[in-house]
């Protein structure tokens, strides 16, 4: 009984997760890469989130070799990408000489990345690299510093800084970003980063983040069950739809086999696998 129960959540989670294909029809979709790596799509609009970074740290999933031959080379899905947006500069989230090989590579994309890791990217950059940096959009908060707006085009762009998990204890330093991000003033997202799932961290933007539901957001996997991580997916952020990412390979595939507290929740576990947005 226990088997053909589990077989049948399998089977309605891959149900949920629709081919990349269908998810290109004009409509908004995400589309996962590894660890905290997602792509949003929608229309001509195209962001992505963490892609590159070198460190599984043995036990977060590396992107596909393929994966990021297609993404340097700028072929489908990662063709005509916008912007890259970097959450914070650990190296299970961010390379910067693969951010810097691939603004050369990929002339149009602009980046949107904390000071450190843009500082990174500086110390690693040759001469010959100077102009890639007008395409470099350095964010500098501290904790509890009002949203900033940016923005390109059809992208608007909004930061909070939200500190990494282990506050108020440690990693104190790390420049964590919170992304808000609206593709075509109709698809809004919201990319967490390793955020610290504590409500002190969003009363005083209560506005900011009211004023846009997300209808999609990306929280690291410990916001469910965690802390006030629930509370701030759904009164804060006010998102219509959550999946989890930095998901350790350890964690089943299957519902039945992860502990309690994760079994009712949309998680991205396999590089390509995608959602749509609606
Ligand atoms: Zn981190």
């Amino acid at each position: 009984m226990k088997l053909i129960l589990s077989f049948c959540i399998t089977i309605a989670l891959c149900l949920g997760s629709r081919p990349l294909a269908l998810a290109q029809d004009g409509g908004a979709s995400a589309y996962y890469m590894a660890n905290e790596g997602v792509m949003v799509s929608d229309g001509d609009s195209k962001i992505l989130f963490d892609p590159l970074f070198p460190e599984s740290y043995g036990q977060y999933l590396l992107v596909p070799e393929g994966m990021k031959a297609a993404l340097f080379a700028g072929e489908p899905p990662f063709d005509d990408v916008d912007a890259v947006f970097i959450s914070h500069y650990h190296g299970d989230h961010f390379s910067p000489q693969e951010v810097l090989a691939l603004m050369r590579a990929q002339p149009q994309i602009q980046v949107y990345a904390p000071t450190q890791a843009v500082i990174a990217m500086r110390s690693n950059a040759g001469d010959e690299d100077a102009a890639l940096f007008e395409r470099v959009n350095a964010v500098s908060l501290q904790y509890k510093d009002a949203p900033v707006s940016l923005g390109m085009n059809n992208l608007e762009v909004g930061a909070v800084r939200i500190p990494h998990s282990g506050w108020p204890n440690g990693r104190l330093d790390v420049e964590n970003i919170v992304w808000r991000v609206t593709l075509n003033q109709s698809t809004t997202v919201v990319h967490l980063g390793d955020a610290d799932p504590n409500d002190v961290h969003f009363t005083d933007d209560a506005a900011y983040w009211s004023s846009r539901p997300a209808d999609m957001a990306f929280p690291p996997y410990w916001f469910f069950g965690n802390g006030d991580g629930l509370e701030i997916l759904e009164g804060r952020i006010r998102a219509r739809r959550s999946v989890g990412i930095h998901v350790p390979t350890t964690l089943s595939a299957d519902p039945l086999q992860r502990p309690q507290a994760l079994r009712g929740y949309d998680l991205f576990q396999r590089p390509g696998e995608t959602r749509r947005i609606e």
